[in-house]
C-alpha cells in the first residue's frame, strides 16, 4: 500500500519509523513518501502561505504551490486524495476498514489557519477528521490514518487479532492477561487456564458485551 503525504513538516513522519509501522515499511508491506510542500514554492524565501482574503487572523497555505505539489505526484489520477481536516467524517473503525481497500492514498496536512478552498475544492475525494477537537495541523491525524490503515494490510499484523480487536464487531474487545497467573493476590479468571476453547470463546463474548454495555453503551444502539 501506498501512502504519499503532502506536508510542511516532514519531520514529524519520523516516529513512524518506529515499532511495527517502522518494520512494514522495511519489509516494504507499506511505502510512505513525504512530500514537502515548501519544495513547490516558487518564491525566493521559499514562502508558502500568506493572509486571508477579507481579513482575520492567522495565516492560509497558497492553493498555487499545493496544487504543483500534488502534480507531482506519480499515478495521482488513480489514488484517492484525502484532506485531514477537523471538518472531515470522522476516522472510526469502519471507515479505516473502507480506506485499507485503496492501493493508494494521497494525504494533504494542514496548518496554521488551514489551505486555500480553491485547491481543495479542485483536488480532494474525502475530508477526514480524528475528532471533535482541532489540532496545529493535520500531521499527527494523518499519522493516525496511517497507523490505524496500516494494520489492515495483508503482513503488517497477524489478521486475527485485528478481527479480534475493539470496534471490529461492533463490540470493545474482552481484558487481556498474561504471566504471572497471580499478581498481587489477584488470580487470571479459571476459566482461561481451562484449555476448554469453546467456554473461552463463550467467556469472552460475555465479557465482550459486558465492558461494551458499561463503557460504550452508545455502540450497542448503533449495532442495531
Ligand atoms: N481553521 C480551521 C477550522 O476552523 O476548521 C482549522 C485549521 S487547523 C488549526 C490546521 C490544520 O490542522 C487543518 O488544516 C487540518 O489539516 C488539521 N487538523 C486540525 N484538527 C484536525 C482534526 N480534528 N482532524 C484532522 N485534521 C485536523
Amino acid at each position: 500500500m501506498k501512502f504519499d503525504v503532502l506536508t510542511l513538516f516532514p519531520e514529524m513522519f519520523e516516529i513512524l519509523n518506529q515499532s511495527i509501522i517502522g518494520k512494514a515499511k522495511e519489509k516494504e508491506l507499506i511505502n510512505i513518501n513525504l512530500i514537502n510542500i515548501r519544495d513547490f514554492s516558487k518564491d525566493k524565501h521559499k514562502k508558502v502561505d500568506d493572509t486571508p482574503y477579507g481579513g482575520g487572523a492567522g495565516m492560509v497555505i497558497r492553493p498555487d504551490v499545493v496544487y504543483e505539489a500534488y502534480k507531482s505526484i506519480p499515478n495521482i489520477e488513480n489514488a484517492k486524495v484525502i484532506y485531514m481536516s477537523p471538518q472531515g467524517n470522522i476516522l472510526n473503525q469502519k471507515k479505516v476498514e473502507d480506506l485499507s481497500k485503496n492501493k493508494h492514498l494521497v494525504i494533504l496536512c494542514g496548518h496554521y489557519e488551514g489551505i486555500d478552498q480553491r485547491v481543495l475544492d479542485k483536488i480532494v475525494d474525502e475530508e477526514i477528521s480524528i475528532g471533535d477537537y482541532v489540532l496545529t495541523g493535520g500531521e499527527i491525524p494523518a499519522m493516525v490514518l496511517i497507523d490505524s490503515v496500516s494494520r489492515y494490510v495483508e503482513g503488517v499484523l497477524n489478521q486475527e487479532s485485528v478481527k479480534e480487536e475493539s470496534f471490529s464487531n461492533g463490540l470493545l474487545e474482552y481484558p487481556q492477561y498474561t504471566r504471572p497467573e497471580i499478581f498481587e493476590g489477584e488470580k487470571v479468571p479459571e476459566i482461561l487456564l481451562s484449555g476448554h476453547h469453546q467456554n473461552i470463546e463463550k467467556w469472552r463474548n460475555d465479557k465482550s458485551l459486558e465492558i461494551t454495555k458499561n463503557k460504550r453503551p452508545d455502540l450497542l444502539k448503533n449495532n442495531k
